[in-house]
């Protein structure tokens, strides 16, 4: 890390990428949200992807790079989504997001679709397991995806379905070398399918832990349980999120027997 992360600063990440960090830092979500601003070079407009939360001096300093063409959301959390509405009714820019429910003025994305706003070609991935309706977006123009929360800048993300989620690592896994990775949360990091092979490995890690936590405690240890034994290692702020995880782990245990 290289000092404090400085809020409300566009900062340009590749040819065609920029962030804005909010200030909204947290277990959960590290220094706080990564807003992404796309556009080609020479574009006068922009795509912003995860507003981050109704926070108005954060939505104010989006507002204020570029007119918005487009609200992309990676997926339904608040502290990715809530701030959409906001920013839609000052630009007049469609909202889109894999879950109906969140899109304004446009239909729902759907996994392949080639998005084509600002200049720039943007391919929708459909990558659930963080939740049910989480997107990446890969960018043609320079190598790079957005990752949403399915991969974080550091450490690991929290899951609602642990089967998808590894089908989901296993897609990411299959990227050529050498692309960028833009989380959610987090800094960038230099290899998409390098990360994604990480994760997988500390997923199967996870697993086989809790597989033997349950054998040991028995069939009706509780979630809670698991989550004393397994994440001993990991500060006690994180085991709430912790014991979704667990949760998941165990569907995924119970259904793959
Ligand atoms: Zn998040």
């Amino acid at each position: 890390m290289t000092g404090h992360p400085a809020y409300g600063e566009l900062r340009q990440v590749t040819p065609v990428a920029s962030v804005v960090l909010e200030n909204n830092p947290g277990s959960m979500t590290l220094d706080g949200t990564n807003t992404w601003l796309l556009r080609a070079p020479g574009s006068s407009s922009v795509v912003v992807v995860d507003p981050g939360y109704e926070d108005e001096p954060h939505l104010t300093t989006v507002l204020d790079t570029a007119p918005v063409e487009l609200i992309v959301l990676t997926h339904e959390h608040p502290d990715h989504a809530q701030g959409a509405p906001w920013l839609a009714s000052r630009t007049g820019a469609p909202v889109r997001a894999f879950e109906e429910s969140l899109c304004r003025s446009a239909p729902p994305l759907t996994d392949g679709e080639v998005v084509v706003a600002a200049g720039l070609s943007m391919e929708v991935l459909h990558t659930p397991g963080h939740t049910a309706d989480s997107i990446c977006l890969r960018l043609a123009e320079h190598p790079a995806i957005l990752t949403g929360d399915t991969i974080l800048g550091r450490g690991t993300t929290v899951i609602s379905d642990l089967g998808a989620y590894l089908k989901t690592l296993r897609r990411l896994m299959k990227e050529p070398d050498g692309v960028l990775a833009l989380p959610g949360h987090g800094q960038e990091l230099p290899d998409t399918a390098t990360i994604a092979a990480e994760y997988l490995a500390h997923r199967e890690d996870r697993l086989t832990q809790v597989r033997n936590a349950r054998r040991k405690l028995g069939p009706d240890a509780t979630a809670r349980q698991i989550v004393e034994l397994v994440y001993a290692d990991v500060d006690k702020s994180l085991w709430a999120p912790a014991e979704w995880s667990v949760k998941a782990q165990l569907d995924y245990l119970n259904s793959h027997k």
